[in-house]
């Protein structure tokens, strides 16, 4: 139709390169086109941040070197949309942030030990190896627990406060124990396991169990989602402002920061948040 200016409307997700030129080719020439990005290419990546402490103050860790991960946006940011205790689901990861986890594995001090946890399917984590970060599966149920155990991942429960009274116990032929900081207000990470704190133990055979408390415990076991000790508190303090002033580089960050601590530090990678690829 010459000298007639077409209208047309399309929405092209800025996803498909290629789609885009295909659609072009097919109009003739002075088509006026509205493009518009689908919801999909409209989601803007979200930055992870990192801020790391040479000697945590927290209660539980007792004072070794630690560090905190949280979206830039979203403290829950880089937790799994997954995870029982996430209050924030929608907002949080659907995938592993691949080289972050690569870098926090080789993220061991010299001469000392690290170790983390997950809330992310076990089949995305790796499995302990010598001289590596130990990564520790978190389970809300006394049946994946086992099930990561038997697999040959070390496990956490997260249980709820009414069963506080249950442990130890034997659960399918898989001891479940309780961790011992939270038996005593004077113990902590750093007096655990002599040398060798329990949870940074590869190896481990037997369940480490975290009885909720505090704000939310209730949600801790159930149906619900919520429940994540880090959702308020000191903690949430410390890792809202993780939000505002962590690292953006955070693979690059935790390498160098383990690097930094003396010879025969212990590291807790993630008092608060996750190895996902983080999502506002
Ligand atoms: S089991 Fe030991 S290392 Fe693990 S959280 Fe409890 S005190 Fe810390």
């Amino acid at each position: 139709m010459e000298g007639i200016e077409t209208k047309a409307f399309a929405h092209v997700s800025l996803k498909s390169p290629s789609g885009l030129f295909y659609f072009l080719a097919k109009f003739p020439e002075k088509c006026i086109f509205r493009f518009q990005q689908a919801d999909a290419a409209r989601t803007i990546p979200e930055k992870a941040m990192l801020k790391t402490v040479k000697v945590s103050t927290n209660r539980k860790t007792g004072p070794i070197a630690v560090t905190y991960r949280s979206g830039e946006h979203n403290v829950f940011g880089t937790c799994p949309k997954t995870c029982g205790l996430n209050p924030a689901g929608e907002h949080s990861a659907g995938l592993v942030d691949s080289p972050y986890l690569a870098a926090i594995v080789d993220s061991v001090p010299r001469g000392g030990l690290a170790w983390t946890y997950s809330h992310f399917a076990l089949k995305l984590l790796p499995k302990p190896q010598a001289g590596k970060t130990v990564i520790n599966a978190s389970c809300d149920t006394e049946a994946q627990a086992v099930q990561a155990v038997k697999a040959g991942y070390p496990a956490t429960l997260a249980a709820s406060p009414d069963s506080a009274e249950q442990w130890p116990k034997i659960i399918d032929g898989v001891r479940f124990a309780r961790c011992p900081a939270e038996l005593s207000e004077s113990f902590t990470c750093d007096d655990c396991g002599g040398d060798r704190p329990l949870c940074a133990r590869g190896d481990r055979d037997y369940v480490i169990v975290f009885v909720g408390h505090g704000t939310g415990a209730k949600l801790v076991g159930a149906d619900e989602s919520g429940g994540c000790y880090g959702a308020q508190g000191f903690v949430r303090m410390v890792w809202n402002n993780t939000k505002k002033t962590g690292a953006r580089d955070d693979a690059k960050t935790v390498k160098a920061f383990a690097e930094s601590l003396p010879m025969g530090s212990k590291l807790r990678h993630h008092i608060v948040g996750d190895v996902g690829l983080a999502q506002s």
